[in-house]
């Protein structure tokens, strides 16, 4: 990992026991921080045992103020009254972990004694640090179970995975080449709202200004990408003219961003003003990069897109911009096959993907160079982000991606077939009842959990389409929803 992005353990305890409890405690948490650190995505950094108000105070205000730390995980390997807990709590601004864990696994028959129950009373403090961030009703992720675990360690992993993007989400840029596609509903929405609860910073730049900087691109930088798309990609084109033209904007978009500063952009095939191609295999190229993209102006897709490949770096499986397009309605066998008109990132690929031209069929655009692949199968989940007006709303959907059970030669464009949970008709009646977009984030890197958990830590309303989803019930939880959201103050 190439950044210094850590979370703090912090442990509470309290001077009842003596000194020589705590410096146990503290030894044994230096122990559990570093023997954990080696297997998670990010150092988990012991920072103190703490015992009094004050302490908490100024750890949880540190904890704020430093841009390194992503997260508080919290555990209380003896008693710690909570009521010392309440400024501390109250006032940190970073996701919260209470980690319900005990140093020794299992309860020792000939050791125990009351010297033993007062150094090893997890089961009782962590009841207390429980209640108090319920009664503030606090967000928090609560992980329960014994430290060296695989399945506890795989869990933590993933909250910090989460916490993860909810840092690189609150200092989000992206850029808007250009406006929404004309009349389009859902890709529309609160830029503002967007930057008060997820941090992100939406700002428009001329397509004139893009197609100035694509003008001052060189013809030596041109080669230099060239090399790189021979060295990812293969060709199944001679039209190097036209792949020189998608080298010459994905130059262009990548400058402007890196300017800004932005990590995600998008762009709109009806606003391509002085452009001869739509970007497509440069608009991919930059996703394999880890560069968020949305289709037709859609910032919000565009940003879920790299909120969630920065969740899943160092992950196997892919993470990308999809649309869902057509259905196959083979009776027992319903499958919905997914693509867009160019931009598929090839983090899903199964095989190496293939530069190709085609005509684009819509717009009045030179046809573009493209890459063409099948997705690889997994597990994976689709994610919308939708504005309903006062707040927003995730739509997670279970889904599992499958071989496409057909060649389908005439299809210019990468392409994926998914099932998505608990059936086709089932699913695709959920996902219109709870108003999800056509534009998704698919993954099969990130976990519908770690987007649960994103969703709490940004507090946003989080539906989950999941393979015990029925209509009936779906409806009930999003008549429930807009009745709790309306009451909540924000
Ligand atoms: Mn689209």
């Amino acid at each position: 990992m190439s950044d210094n992005k850590q979370f703090w353990f912090v442990v509470g305890s309290q001077f009842l026991y003596g000194p020589e409890v705590l410096e146990t405690v503290d030894k044994r948490a230096a122990e559990m921080a570093q023997w954990m650190s080696e297997r998670l995505p990010r150092p988990l950094v012991y920072k103190a045992t703490v015992k009094t108000d004050a302490e908490i105070t100024r750890l949880m205000l540190d904890a704020n103020h430093d841009p390194d730390c992503c997260g508080v995980v919290t555990w209380c390997h003896t008693f710690s009254p909570s009521k010392m807990w309440i400024h501390g709590l109250g006032a940190l601004q970073k996701p919260w972990c209470h980690f319900a864990t005990q140093y020794n696994r299992r309860i020792p028959n000939e050791e125990i004694d009351m010297d033993f129950m007062n150094l090893n009373q997890a089961a009782h403090g962590d009841r207390e640090h429980g209640f108090i961030g319920a009664r503030m009703r606090l967000p928090r992720k609560v992980i329960a179970g014994y430290w060296q675990d695989e399945s506890v360690l795989e869990e933590l992993g993933g909250w910090m995975r989460s916490a993860l993007g909810w840092d690189f989400s609150r200092s989000l840029r992206i850029v808007r080449f250009g406006d929404n596609m004309r009349d389009v509903a859902v890709t529309e929405g609160d830029k503002v709202e967007a930057q008060i609860k997820l941090g992100w910073q939406v700002d428009y730049w001329p397509v004139g200004h893009l197609v100035e900087t694509m003008d001052a691109v060189t013809d030596a930088e041109i080669d230099a990408q060239m090399e790189q798309y021979r060295e990812r990609y293969d060709f199944g084109t001679d039209d190097m003219e036209t792949v020189r033209y998608q080298a010459r904007e994905e130059l262009a978009m990548r400058k402007i961003l890196k300017r800004e500063g932005a990590m995600a952009f998008i762009n709109n095939f009806q606003d391509l003003y002085g452009m001869r191609q739509l970007p497509g295999l440069a608009s991919q190229n930059m996703m394999a990069d880890g560069i968020g993209y949305g289709g037709e102006g859609d910032w919000k897709v565009a940003g879920m897109t790299a909120i969630m490949k920065k969740m899943a770096e160092g992950l196997e499986g892919g993470t990308l911009f999809m649309e869902d397009y057509t259905y196959d309605l083979a009776p027992g066998n319903e499958i919905s096959l997914g693509a867009h008109m160019l931009e598929v990132c090839p983090s899903i690929a199964a095989n190496r993907p293939r530069i190709e031209v085609h005509d684009l069929g819509i717009g009045d655009r030179e046809p573009p160079a493209r890459l063409v692949f099948e997705g690889k199968s997994g597990p994976g989940i689709v994610v919308s982000l939708i504005d309903m007006g006062g707040r927003l709303r995730m739509i997670i959907q279970d889904i599992e991606v499958i071989k496409p059970t057909l060649d389908m030669p005439n299809l210019p464009v990468a392409r994926v077939m998914w099932k998505p949970a608990p059936d086709l008709l089932t699913g695709v009646k959920c996902w219109i009842h709870a108003g999800g977009a056509h534009h998704t984030v698919l993954s099969t890197a990130v976990t519908a959990q770690m987007m649960l958990d994103f969703c709490e830590i940004m507090q946003i309303e989080c539906v989950h389409i999941t393979k015990d989803s029925t209509v009936e019930n779906l409806k009930r939880e999003l008549f429930y929803n807009d009745i709790a959201w309306k009451l909540k103050e924000f």
